[in-house]
């Protein structure tokens, strides 16, 4: 496979891929589990999901390492595991890909807050991050994704630079919409956001999660106004909704085929999905894109 900078350099869209938590509760996983946990207790299932999406036609494969750092580890006492869930999470995905995708590292937040708000320091967000990438060092890129909190992310991004220099990284944030334009829950904008990210060390910026598609491609054209770089979107399929004790996301796969024309023109790069997305998603962007 060609570098996948090169690829997005030279214009090409390329296809991400969708939720895995949301399709780690169709499969059974219950709340108050660690759903990092399913890498070392039900790897097949995980090979599955890989194996859908890159059938959907996912150039990028995300590992199920979303809360794999040692400090959000620590929230069901498994930080000494970190090393052996991330390695083993990357040598599924390695193994689906078959070269035929690139494996990306999902790196979520620390659910721990930042001095002087919270008791937690730099460093120790820093050294956790480092612990996480350096046992996800078979990868080919790094994704550090649903951040709020600008600081923190800046620290990832400079942790998988520092152990990780060669691979790129990936980064983005989940921002809601406010009377004054986009803005994080820690009160970051669009444009700043895409500054800090880029000043810390991050190839690719852009967004996931968020309140539905047609946000996400407002949130996409304040990111391509801000930087000549590629950008990252993975929408959620919209607001969750509880329908008979069972949570449904809104956005069918037509929905997301109907806005990926919107959303190459407001300058996504990568497109993918979020929360609520399975491989039919996936499925009919890869058709529009083609
Ligand atoms: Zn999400």
């Amino acid at each position: 496979m060609k570098p996948l900078l090169e690829r997005l350099q030279s214009g090409e869209i390329l296809v991400g891929d969708g939720a895995i938590g949301s399709m780690l509760i169709a499969h059974g996983l219950e709340s108050g589990q660690c759903p990092d946990l399913i890498t070392l207790e039900a790897p097949e299932v995980l090979a599955a999901i890989g194996r859908q999406y890159l059938e959907a036609g996912s150039e990028l494969l995300t590992t199920n390492t979303f809360g794999a750092s040692p400090l959000k580890l620590a929230d069901y006492g498994l930080d000494d595991k970190a090393e052996e869930i991330n390695r083993n999470a990357v040598a599924i995905l390695r193994e689906v890909a078959a070269g035929e995708a690139y494996v990306s590292a999902s790196c979520g937040p620390s659910g721990c807050i930042l001095e002087p708000y919270g008791d937690t320091s730099e460093e120790a967000v820093y050294t956790s991050f480092e612990r996480q990438m350096s046992a996800l060092s078979d990868v080919d890129v790094i994704c550090i994704e649903t951040m709020s909190d600008l600081r923190e992310a800046t620290l990832a991004v400079r942790a998988a630079k520092a152990v990780q220099p060669d691979k790129p990284v990936l980064a983005t944030m989940t921002f809601d919409e406010t009377p004054r334009g986009f803005f994080t829950i820690m009160g970051t904008s669009v444009a700043d956001a895409c500054a800090g990210l880029l000043e810390a060390g991050a190839d690719v910026v852009g967004s996931n999660c968020g309140n539905g598609l047609e946000k996400m491609i407002e949130i996409a054209a304040d990111f391509r106004a801000a930087t000549a770089s590629p950008v990252l979107i993975q929408s959620n399929a919209g607001q969750p909704v509880l329908e008979k004790g069972v949570v449904h996301y809104p956005e069918s796969p037509d929905f997301f085929a109907e806005h990926t024309p919107d959303m190459i023109a407001a300058g996504a790069s990568i497109i993918g999905g979020c929360c609520g997305t399975t491989p039919d998603h996936i499925r009919a962007v890869r058709k529009v894109i083609q």
